[in-house]
């Protein structure tokens, strides 16, 4: 896959599946969002009619009772009742009359008597509708249709020194209902209000003309066992949201029903559950739109992006390929890539160069530091060996004769120190000269190192003086292994113009023992047997003994 491509992928993927999820969220969120906003909404909206009914029920309970209240009206239906008279009758006429007067909402007043027969009425359309005594609550406001006009009527009794004298009703225009489920706003294109009121059979029936039913007013009805009709449910005095209510129609709702208890009446402000869903997912669709929209200009986005990143990247490998395949003759600017191809080769060889520099350069290094260790260790020897006898010497001699005290000690094992020196040297060099005593020096070592194990550590601690140190060596030993010594050295021949001459020595032994128990004193004892040696006659051997101590 070319990398313009895989670039693409990845920035389609990485826009594509965060946008898809948020996407989902947001329909999620939103559609839940928006229902309950509907819903809030038509509760608000149901409330608030309920209480302007309600402000409407309270004002014309004030005008009863402000009627009611008349005194002279009470007295005159009193006299009414027992006299019969015109005059009575007439006073009534006049003051219920005077008592409309003003009042615009206030259809019609009528008196009545305790049996219920009209005894004064306002002005009135015919036929006058009789009293019906045999309602329950006779004094509550009872909605009506009256000549195809929508009324309410109160009937309240009137009462004189707490008895009975008769009725008044009245009759109010209840166009502020109808205003009321008129005005559907807030309510969509499908919503309505609706109203009803309990028939006799304690069913609902709508009071109000129905948007798709124009005659259902006091004609249409839902039964009371319908619960899952709203409008049943408001007057069973529920005040409840139902999402997905079947309404009079039988089509789905969401409902918010109310109860008005003071008239008892059910009030519904529905809208179709379709509306509902259609609303909502036109701001879904507005979502998906504008996803669509950024998921679009994200992928432009990627593609340029990927096309402005990957084309350079993509140019330089057809260049490298064709520069390595060596198929650069064909390139249009062949001169140009000879160039690149020759700077290629110096670069190269630049480089070969200096590898080659490098591993010479370390081979170098490693040499020189072998080199270094090398003669650091021949300085070692050096300052540890006599230059001309290459013997150790006595600095070295020192430091392996207190390792090879504490070793013996540590073991239980004997040491012998051997003192040696050349007897008369001085005359030797006097008579053959210094270099010929040189030459015997060198011969003598030569000697001793060949003779000496391995084990043991021979030294010349200055001019013709050697020790000899003896590991693991008894006194017994040590001078039987020095006479030895002794007689080869003395048959030694060294010869010095065509003439031979021999060397003797003197040798003094010391044994590490109680007495002798550190390298000093053993060292000094050696060399006192060596004196002594010296002055018993030379070319001898002499074992250090606490005689032999120099006074
Ligand atoms: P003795 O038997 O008592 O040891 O007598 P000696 O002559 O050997 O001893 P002395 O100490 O009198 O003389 C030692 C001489 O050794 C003196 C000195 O010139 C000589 N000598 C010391 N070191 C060297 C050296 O490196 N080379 C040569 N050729 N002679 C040396
Ligand atoms: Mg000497
Ligand atoms: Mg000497």
């Amino acid at each position: 896959m070319k990398l313009k491509h895989l670039l693409i992928l990845v920035f389609v993927v990485l826009s594509a599946i965060p946008l898809f999820v948020g996407l989902q969220y947001l329909n999620h969120y939103y559609g839940e969002h928006h229902r309950a906003l509907f819903t809030e909404h038509l509760a608000s909206l149901s409330l608030i009619a309920k209480q302007r009914i309600l402000g409407v029920v309270d004002r014309i309970e004030d005008s009863t009772s402000l009627i009611a209240s008349r005194t002279q009206m009470r007295i005159s239906l009193d006299e009414w009742n027992t006299t019969r008279s015109d005059k009575q009758k007439k006073k009534l006429t006049k003051i219920i009359n005077d008592a409309k007067y003003g009042l615009d909402h206030l259809k019609d007043i009528q008196i009545f008597d305790p049996n219920g027969e009209l005894v004064a009425s306002t002005p009135v359309q015919p036929p006058i509708q009789p009293l019906d005594l045999s309602v329950g609550n006779s004094s509550q406001l009872r909605l009506q249709l009256e000549n195809e006009q929508l009324v309410l009527r109160k009937v309240s009794p009137l009462l004189l020194n707490h008895d009975l004298v008769g009725y008044l009703r009245l009759t109010f225009m209840a166009n502020f209902v109808t205003d009321l489920v008129r005005d559907r706003t807030g309510l969509g294109e499908t919503g309505e209000w609706l109203i009803a009121v309990r028939d006799s059979n304690g069913d609902a029936l709508f009071a109000v003309p129905l948007k798709y039913d124009y005659r259902a007013s006091f004609k249409r009805t839902v039964e009371q066992t319908r619960q899952e009709v709203p409008i049943v449910q408001a007057l069973r005095g529920n005040e409840l949201i139902m999402n997905n209510a079947l309404d009079y129609m039988g089509e789905p709702v969401l409902a918010s029903t109310r109860y008005l208890k003071e008239l008892d009446w059910g009030l519904v402000a529905k809208i179709n559950e379709e509306e509902v869903n259609r609303l909502i997912s036109q701001n879904t669709s507005f979502i998906y739109t504008l996803a669509s929209i950024i998921l679009i200009v994200a992928i432009v986005v990627g593609i340029i992006l990927s096309v402005y990143i990957s084309s350079p990247i993509e140019r330089l490998k057809f260049h490298v390929d064709k520069v390595s395949k060596g198929s650069f003759e064909n390139f249009p600017s062949s001169k140009g890539w000879q160039e690149v191809k020759d700077l290629s080769s110096h670069l190269t060889n630049i480089v070969h160069t200096l590898k080659d520099l490098n591993e010479n350069l370390q081979a170098k290094v490693d040499e020189r530091t072998q080199e270094l260790c090398q003669s650091n260790k021949q300085l070692e020897e050096l300052s540890l060996k006599d230059p001309l006898t290459n013997l150790y010497n006595r600095r070295f001699f020192n430091e392996r004769l207190s390792e090879e005290v504490q070793r013996a000690h540590r073991y239980s094992t004997p040491l012998a120190c051997v003192m040696l020196d050349i007897d008369h040297f001085k005359s030797i060099n006097d008579k053959w000269g210094h270099d010929v005593g040189d030459d015997v020096l060198v011969g003598l070592s030569n000697y001793l190192v060949e003779t000496v194990r391995e084990s043991d550590i021979l030294a010349r601690l200055g001019g013709e003086e050697f020790c000899i140190l003896l590991p693991v060596c008894s006194e017994s030993s040590a001078l039987r292994f020095l006479e030895r010594i002794k007689t080869d050295i003395s048959n030694l021949e060294f010869v010095c113009e065509n003439q031979m001459f021999h060397v003797t020595c003197s040798f003094g032994i010391a044994v590490l023992n109680e007495q002798l128990c550190n390298p000093g004193a053993l060292l000094k004892a050696a060399d006192q047997a060596l004196y002594s040696a010296k002055h018993a006659g030379r070319n001898r051997v002499v074992s250090y003994s606490k005689d032999s101590e120099i006074s």
